[in-house]
């Protein structure tokens, strides 16, 4: 029954110590909404509708407007649905 004790303890503090390594070392990454775009700021891609990070994209403005593309061939196939409009 001890020796039971023992390991729950022992197993606790592994797992508060090692949530706290983890949480210390990969902090959630805060988005600003301030106006300003983070590094880490999502833009959709309004062709596929993927999430890629803003400096990842390709941006592209159509009708006065930044658009912005998980990929140079979306970028592509969405100007030519423009067009076609
Ligand atoms: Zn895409």
């Amino acid at each position: 029954m001890i020796k039971l004790l023992t390991f729950a303890v022992i197993g606790a503090y592994l797992y508060f110590s090692l949530k706290k390594y983890f949480s210390k070392k990969s902090p959630k990454p805060e988005f600003s909404h301030s106006g300003e775009f983070t590094e880490d700021e999502l833009v959709e891609d309004p062709f596929c509708h993927t999430f890629v990070a803003e400096h990842n994209a390709v941006s592209k403005i159509f009708h006065g407007k930044k658009e912005f593309f998980c990929s140079q061939e979306c970028a592509s196939k969405y100007q030519l649905i423009q067009e076609s409009n």
